[in-house]
């Protein structure tokens, strides 16, 4: 579908191009082990990943939502239990908050990162806390969103996690390799979750996730939870769910991580180019707070004329996204089962009704970057 646009938002198969042969030299190597399921190649990944990410341990598992609700319930969080997120993500974020039985309660976003409004979070907490109604017992977790592939303020949600006693599970699932003060997301929280969607900065073939933490005492459990609740074969010491990481994708993950620097970089070049082409316009660029290393997973302007920057842009041939079109907290599945500030969420509710993603992919080639940065520039409005 996305190869009928001259220019596509975004390319997987281009990521297969770039790298054929070695991962079908991956998929070969597998194949012909005759493991499939948690084999060599996923304990290699997960030590290089781990490795990568600056953290201790990591745990295969079958999809970023189930690495959310695996590091949620390895926590013992569950039902009753209050767990403050953002609206303005991915449904998957809050549908993992849910399944893990948790309330997901939605705090609004900062307007120049997109990440979790950390005033307006504190402020919920301590408001929880004096209102009694959900005892202060019950708030467990932050899950900060790195979205876009920019950090949230992981300073200060480290520091209000402490004051308030909340567990963190980083969802670094559009941010791999993403930093905050030279230390990479993922390496904040007690726990953090990856997604390996194949559109996301490291991308398998199918789905795939991984949940990275520092701390030991969560590994015999994150084990178990993956594979039937079972911590010894075959005997379930809880209930568990089946939510492993493949051989196949492991093995494919293995080749991509070793590029995955290379084109993080290569994303903030494109980011470069579209800034400058769109200086001087009545569009909002993308902004970098101090101290974060941005990986792009998308690059997200804002304009109040969408739809006429969009039939533009398509005009050209060039390819755009929404990512989101409808927060959270007004979602049929979801508005009833949420929690949110009696002020409401203004700034998430604002920023859905402007916001474009452009075309943004590591292989997008110089000519496209080019033919995209001069619709851009041309753009009179
Ligand atoms: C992609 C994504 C997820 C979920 O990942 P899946 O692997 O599709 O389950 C969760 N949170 C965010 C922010 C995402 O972008």
């Amino acid at each position: 579908m996305s190869r009928s646009f001259l220019v596509p938002q975004t390319d997987p198969g281009a990521s297969y191009d770039a790298h054929k042969e070695e991962i079908d030299a991956a998929i070969k190597k597998v194949l012909e082990s005759g493991t499939y399921i948690l084999g060599k190649e996923v304990k290699d990944f997960e030590q290089e990943f781990s490795s990568y990410i600056g953290v201790d341990f990591a745990v295969g598992v079958a999809s970023g939502t189930d690495a959310i609700e695996i590091s949620l319930r390895a926590m013992n969080i569950g039902r009753g239990d209050v767990v403050f997120t953002v609206s303005h993500t991915a449904v998957a974020t809050v549908a993992a908050i849910e399944r893990a039985g948790a309330v997901p309660y939605l705090i609004d976003i900062s307007p120049e990162t997109f990440t979790i409004d950390t005033d307006k979070l504190e402020k919920e907490v301590k408001t929880c806390i004096l209102k009694g109604g959900k005892s202060p017992g019950d708030l467990k977790a932050i899950v900060p969103v790195h979205l876009y592939g920019h950090p949230a303020d992981m300073p200060t949600i480290t520091a209000i996690a402490k004051n308030y006693g909340l567990h963190i599970v980083e969802d670094c699932s559009q941010a791999h390799g993403s930093e905050c003060m030279n230390k990479k997301v993922g390496s904040f929280g007690e726990m953090a979750a990856f997604s390996f969607y194949p559109t996301k900065n490291l991308g398998a073939v199918g789905d795939g996730g991984m949940v990275v933490t520092n701390n030991p005492d969560y590994i015999e459990k994150l084990h178990a939870l993956r594979q039937y609740g079972w911590e010894n074969r075959y005997v379930s010491s809880f209930a568990g769910i089946n939510s492993r990481l493949d051989e196949l994708q492991a093995g494919i993950l293995r080749i991509k991580l070793k590029y995955l620097d290379k084109e993080n970089k290569k994303r903030r070049e494109i980011a470069g180019s579209y800034t400058n082409a769109l200086q001087g316009k009545s569009i909002k660029t993308p902004k970098i707070t101090n101290n974060a290393s941005h990986v792009f997973h998308q690059y997200v302007i804002q304009t109040n004329n969408r739809s006429d920057l969009i039939s533009y842009l398509q005009s050209k041939s060039i390819a755009t996204g929404i990512h989101y079109p409808m927060p959270i907290h007004l979602q049929p599945a979801y508005k009833d089962k949420i929690l949110v500030p009696v002020t409401g969420l203004e700034i998430t509710e604002e920023i859905c009704q402007k916001i474009v993603s452009l075309p943004m992919y590591p292989q997008m080639t110089t000519d496209s970057i080019n033919y995209v940065c001069e619709a851009l520039n041309r753009w009179s409005i």
